[in-house]
C-alpha cells in the first residue's frame, strides 16, 4: 500500500509533465521563424528576380528563406503578434514554403536554381515530430486523463483523489449528536439490550471492577428500515461519546488495499478519541463469507484484505479503553463466522419489525413534527399497514404531510394518510411482500398450527413467540420455539414430535380451508430431510435396519443442513426402501397432526384470529389462547 504522501507527489508529477509538454509546444511554435505559404507561380516569380537566398527541398515541398521585404505579410493576430514581441522573434517574414506540383520535372528546378546562384539543398522529410507526437504525446495524455477521470470517479474530486487511502468516515461529535433513545420507537427490547451498551460507556469501571470483560462488538441484526442506523447513533447520544461511522460499501474500493487502509485509519482516529464508537453500517459489504466467494476479478481480494484488517484491528485493540465497535447487517447468514466469534461482534442485537403497538408508537413519534387533525386515529393506522418497518411508517407521515399541504389544508387529515398509505403500500409491494388480508389469514392459522401441535405432544420444545410480521423474503410468519436445555441427543420420540410440529401448519390450513397453500413449503423440506437422517443415519426404521448410509457428519444435531451431495453407496433396492420409508414416516406423523388439530380446531380458529389482531403472540397471553382460552379483544 502507497501512502498518501507518495501518490501527492506521483500525481503532482504527472502534472508537471503534462505542463512541460504543453509548453514545450507552446515555445517552438511561437519561435519558430513566422513562415508564409506562397504558390508555385509566385515562387518562380521570386526567383526569377534574384529575391531568393537559399531553399531546401522536399518530395512535396520547397522552403526557403527570400531577400529581406520581397515577401507580402500574413494576416497577423494581435495576440500572437505581441507574444512574438515579447519573446524577442523579429517582424520581418522572409521564411516561405512552396507546395511542390506532383510530376514537376525535378532536373528542371534544379537547373533553374543553379543558374540563379541560388544555395540549395535536397532534404528528406523528417517524421520525427510526427512521430512522437501521435506514438507518445498522446496516447501519454489520453492515459493521464483516464486516470485523473478514474481518480475522481474515487475520490469525488481531484482533492480527495489526492488523499484517497484515507477513512471517509464522518465524525459526529458529542455535541452533534441529537439522537437518543426517545428517537426511537416499537423496537423496545432491542432498546434494552442496548442501554446496557451505553451503560458500558458511561462506567466501564463499574463492569471491570469484578474482572469481567466489555463487550468489544454488538451487531445490529435486521431487515432494511427498521431503524439500525437510528439505534446506533441513539446509543452513542445516551452515552454522550463521539460517533464514528462508515457505510461497509465505503470501504470496497476498486483499489486493492484501500479498504484495509481505510480500516486502519478509521481505528486509529477512533482510538485517540476514546470513549467512543465506530459504527460500520452495512457490515455485509466487506463482511461476506470468504467461503465460495465469487465475486468480480479484484473485488474479492480487496474485500478479503479489508476484512482480514478489521479482525485484526478488533483483536488488537482493548475494549477497556472504551472504544466499541458496532455494526449493521440485513443479512446476518452471508457474514464471515470469524466475524461472529467471541471477542468481535459477539453480541447480537436483532432488531425486528414493529408489530402493531410498536407502529403506533413510532406514528406517533414521527407525527410530532406534523400538525394533525383531530380525526387521526394512528391506531387504526397501525392497524392498516402490517409488515412496515419504521422506516416505512415515517416514509408515511410524510407523505400525509405533504399531501395535505397540496390540497392547502391546515392539518393533515385521515384522508391523506389513508392516500399516503395505498402509495406507500405500491412502492413496498414492488421490494418486498404485502400481505393481503387472505394470506394473512392463512398465514395466522399455519403458525398456530405449528404453535399448537408443539403445546399438545409430549417432547417438543416449548413454544414461547408466534407472530405474522413478515421478515425477509422466505418468512411470511414464525413460530419461535426455545429448547429448554442444550441438546445433543435426541431420542425417536423427541424426533418424531419435531416432525409432528413441522407438519403443524399444513394440516392447520387444510382443515380450516380444506386445502393446502404454498406456504409450507420450507416445513415439508426439512421434515423430510429429517426423516431421511432418522432412516438413513440413525437406524430408526425397522425397515433399513441399523446400517447407516450417504455422507458422514450428521449435522442435523447442530442444527445446520445435510449436502446431499455425496457418492450414493447403496443399491436401487434399498433407495427404493427408504423412499418408501421417508414416505410411510411422514404420512404417519401427517395422520397423527390431523387428529390433534382436529380435536383442537375450535382453539386454532380462536388462537389465530387473536393472533391476527395482534401479529406477535407471547408469554402468558400466548398461553393462554394455546389453552383455548377467548381473550378479550385488544384495546
Ligand atoms: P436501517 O438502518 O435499519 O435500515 P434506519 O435507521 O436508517 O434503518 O431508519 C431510517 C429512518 O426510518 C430513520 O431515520 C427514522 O426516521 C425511521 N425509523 C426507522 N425505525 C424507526 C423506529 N424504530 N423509530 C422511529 N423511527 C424509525
Ligand atoms: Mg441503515
Ligand atoms: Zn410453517
Amino acid at each position: 500500500m502507497k501512502s498518501p504522501l507518495s501518490q501527492r507527489i506521483q500525481f503532482s508529477l504527472a502534472y508537471v509533465l503534462v505542463a512541460a509538454v504543453v509548453l514545450s509546444f507552446l515555445q517552438s511554435w511561437l519561435l519558430a521563424p513566422r513562415t508564409v505559404e506562397i504558390p508555385m507561380s509566385k515562387f518562380l516569380d521570386l526567383l526569377r528576380a534574384d529575391k531568393i537566398e537559399k531553399v531546401s527541398l522536399t518530395e512535396r515541398e520547397i522552403r526557403g528563406m527570400a531577400t529581406t521585404g520581397a515577401l507580402p505579410a500574413p494576416p497577423s493576430s494581435a495576440t500572437s503578434d505581441r507574444l512574438r514581441q515579447l519573446l524577442g522573434s523579429d517582424d520581418d517574414i522572409r521564411v516561405f514554403t512552396v507546395t511542390r506540383i506532383p510530376g514537376v520535372d525535378e532536373q528542371r528546378l534544379v537547373a533553374e536554381l543553379e543558374q540563379r546562384k541560388v544555395e540549395f539543398a535536397g532534404r528528406i522529410e523528417t517524421t520525427f515530430w510526427k512521430d512522437l507526437l501521435f506514438g507518445w504525446v498522446i496516447p501519454l495524455a489520453v492515459m493521464v486523463g483516464i486516470w485523473m477521470f478514474l481518480m475522481r470517479r474515487v475520490g469525488g474530486g481531484p482533492t480527495q483523489a489526492l488523499s484517497f487511502g484515507r477513512s471517509k468516515h464522518k465524525i459526529y461529535d458529542r455535541k452533534e449528536l441529537k439522537t437518543t433513545f426517545n428517537d426511537v420507537a416499537g423496537v423496545d427490547e432491542s432498546k434494552a439490550e442496548l442501554v446496557e451498551i451505553v451503560d458500558f460507556l458511561k462506567n466501564p469501571k463499574k463492569y471491570q471492577r469484578l474482572g469481567g470483560r466489555i463487550p468489544k462488538g454488538v451487531l445490529l441484526v435486521g431487515t432494511p428500515g427498521t431503524g439500525k442506523t437510528l439505534l446506533a447513533r441513539a446509543v452513542a447520544g445516551e452515552a454522550d461519546v463521539p460517533f464514528f461511522t462508515l457505510s461497509g460499501s465505503e470501504f470496497v474500493e476498486m483499489f486493492v488495499g484501500v479498504g484495509a487502509s481505510r480500516v486502519r485509519d478509521l481505528f486509529e482516529q477512533a482510538k485517540d478519541k476514546a470513549p467512543c464508537i465506530i459504527f460500520i453500517d452495512e457490515l455485509d459489504a466487506i463482511g461476506k463469507s470468504r467461503a465460495g466467494n465469487t465475486g468480480f476479478v479484484g473485488g474479492h481480494d480487496e474485500r478479503e484484505q479489508t476484512l482480514n484488517q478489521l479482525l485484526a484491528e478488533m483483536d488488537g485493540f482493548d475494549s477497556s479503553k472504551g472504544v466499541i465497535i458496532m455494526a449493521a447487517t440485513n443479512r446476518p447468514e452471508v457474514l464471515d463466522q470469524a466475524l461472529l466469534r467471541p471477542g468481535r461482534f459477539d453480541r447480537q442485537v436483532v432488531v425486528d419489525k414493529p408489530d402493531i403497538r410498536g407502529r403506533e408508537a413510532i406514528l406517533r413519534l414521527h407525527a410530532r413534527a406534523v400538525v394533525l387533525s383531530p380525526d387521526v386515529q394512528l391506531a387504526v393506522i397501525a392497524q392498516r399497514t402490517p409488515g412496515f418497518a419504521g422506516a416505512d411508517l415515517a416514509n408515511i407521515v410524510n407523505e400525509a404531510a405533504l399531501l395535505a399541504a397540496r390540497k392547502e389544508k391546515n392539518a393533515v387529515e385521515m384522508a391523506d394518510f389513508e392516500e399516503a398509505i395505498d402509495r406507500v403500500v405500491a412502492g413496498l409491494e414492488k421490494r418486498s411482500r404485502v400481505l393481503s388480508e387472505k394470506e394473512r389469514d392463512i398465514v395466522a392459522h399455519h403458525e398456530m398450527g405449528h404453535a399448537l401441535v408443539a403445546v399438545s405432544v409430549a417432547h417438543a420444545d416449548p413454544v414461547h413467540k408466534v407472530t405474522i410480521i413478515p421478515r425477509g423474503v422466505a418468512a411470511l410468519g414464525m413460530t419461535y420455539q426455545l429448547p429448554t436445555e442444550d441438546r445433543f441427543l435426541l431420542t425417536r420420540s423427541e424426533i418424531e414430535d419435531r416432525l409432528a410440529v413441522l407438519l403443524g401448519g399444513r394440516v392447520a390450513e387444510e382443515l380450516v380451508y380444506g386445502e393446502a397453500s404454498t406456504g409450507a413449503h420450507n416445513d415439508l423440506e426439512r421434515a423430510t430431510e429429517l426423516s431421511r437422517l432418522m432412516i438413513m443415519k440413525y437406524g430408526m426404521s425397522e425397515r433399513v435396519g441399523l446400517a447407516t448410509f450417504g455422507d458422514s457428519a450428521p449435522m442435523f444435531l447442530k442444527g445446520q443442513r445435510t449436502p446431499w451431495g455425496g457418492e450414493r453407496e447403496y443399491s436401487e433396492e434399498t433407495a427404493r426402501v427408504i423412499d418408501e420409508e421417508v414416505r410411510s414416516i411422514l404420512e404417519r406423523t401427517y395422520d397423527r397432526v390431523r387428529g390433534i388439530l382436529t380435536t383442537k380446531k375450535a382453539v386454532l380458529v380462536n388462537a389465530a384470529a387473536e393472533l391476527k389482531r395482534t401479529e406477535t403472540l407471547e408469554g402468558d397471553r400466548l398461553k393462554r389462547v394455546l389453552a383455548g382460552e377467548v381473550l378479550e379483544t385488544l384495546a
